[in-house]
């Protein structure tokens, strides 16, 4: 007997396997995709627990690609509600077979999008090597609180900072020491400056942890490492931001006689693109049968919170990822409540109306030549950013 989307929701959240180390889940889902048709090719681009599906349907067309997630978070599970994802991914895929003539329908699983492992931000990574060139549109989904069709996210680099000074006796040969704290502190210091004067319509955060700062009290620290993360709504303005962060730890390196090493930790995630014709459309779908959702211009207008590698996606080719509702608004995510709000009656139902939806969407980009036309020029000259 075949497998059903809350089947696999469910076994996902069982699963509980965290980023990069997804394992069962991959193969448990493309044995699902195995079973109905699709071509599948293991370890896609290079990592592990990636992969992708395909089915060409008649003969041929536009390609149509779903994105599926399937990594928990470490320590809590699937409390960001990935398993939903990956069951959404799969039955909108099954499900457009149904509906679309000519078309290639493809199913790419994305691994550890938490970014708690070796291959985080997975979706970064695989368009760095052009596995979307050949895809016309990029489909995701992602439960949360709220319904929306075009949310803004926040671009992130995360940067390791190392301060290397001299070590002395803190106490009989203070001058022959070089504190590398004493530099973490001062950048420290001047990065919360800098918070004063950034301009508060970009959305800036700015966080940061210190990770080492030294061993001993009475052993002047030789070595301190600063963890920080810098988000923007803007990406040229994040830009900016990072340059002087840079300034900041590399003058208080000088200032206190230390040299610093500055390291970027995993891929720059982008800000997201949105593609108004697509946005409108799914949305148009949603509300048609019930759901809640408002429209675009309110959905950009709300402070973006968080970042995605799925935004990188969305800058090279013409993709949306839907925003989900769960569970009631406020309702805190990453959550023992969100936890369980991924495997709720609410969720169950919640998710045929996102198959339903999503594979309609790929059913009009198949058999109309004037939406894809659409999106495209959406894509090119008109998306918002
Ligand atoms: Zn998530």
């Amino acid at each position: 007997m075949h497998v059903n989307q809350w089947d696999v929701a469910l076994k996902i959240h069982e699963l509980n396997e965290t980023g990069s180390q997804e394992f069962k889940s991959a193969k448990y889902l493309t044995g699902i995709l195995k079973s109905r048709g699709f071509k599948i090719i293991e370890k896609y681009a290079g990592i592990p627990t990636a992969f992708r599906a395909e089915k060409v349907m008649g003969k041929g067309g536009p390609t149509i690609a779903f994105l599926a997630e399937y990594d928990a978070l470490p320590g809590i599970g699937h409390a960001c509600g990935h398993n939903l994802i990956a069951a959404s991914a799969l039955f909108s895929a099954i499900r457009s077979t149904e509906k679309v003539q000519n078309a290639k329908i493809v199913v790419i699983g994305t691994p550890d999008e938490e970014g708690s492992g070796e291959f985080s931000g997975s979706k970064i990574l695989m368009a760095n090597k052009g596995i979307f060139d050949d895809v016309d549109i990029v489909l995701g989904s992602h439960p949360g609180d709220s319904w929306d069709v075009g949310r803004q996210s926040l671009a992130v680099q995360d940067f390791e900072v190392t301060f290397l000074g001299i070590a002395s006796h803190e106490a009989a040969d203070p001058d022959k020491g070089r504190s590398a704290l004493d530099a973490a502190i001062l950048t420290y210091t001047g990065v919360n400056m800098m918070r004063q004067h950034v301009r508060r319509d970009y959305n800036v955060v700015i966080h940061g942890i210190i990770k080492e700062g030294g061993t001993a009290s009475n052993v002047t620290p030789e070595k301190a490492v600063l963890v920080y993360g810098i988000r923007s709504s803007n990406i040229q303005y994040h830009g900016e931001l990072v340059e002087r962060f840079r300034k900041i730890a590399e003058g208080c390196a000088s200032a206190t006689d230390t040299v610093c090493t500055i390291r970027e930790i995993g891929p720059l995630f982008t800000t997201t693109k949105i593609v108004p014709t697509l946005s409108n459309f799914i949305r148009d779908r949603l509300v048609e049968r019930g759901a809640r959702c408002p429209p675009l211009e309110e959905t950009f207008s709300k402070q973006p919170g968080g970042s995605t590698d799925f935004a990188n996606v969305s800058q090279i080719r013409p993709a949306l990822e839907l925003d989900f509702q769960i569970a009631d608004e406020g309702t805190p995510w990453h959550s023992h409540v969100s936890l369980e709000a991924a495997i709720s009656p609410r969720a169950k139902k919640t998710l045929d109306l996102v198959i339903e939806v999503l594979s309609d969407t790929a059913k009009e980009f198949a058999v109309d030549k004037d939406f894809r036309e659409k999106i495209r020029h959406d894509f090119i000259g008109n998306a918002l950013s």
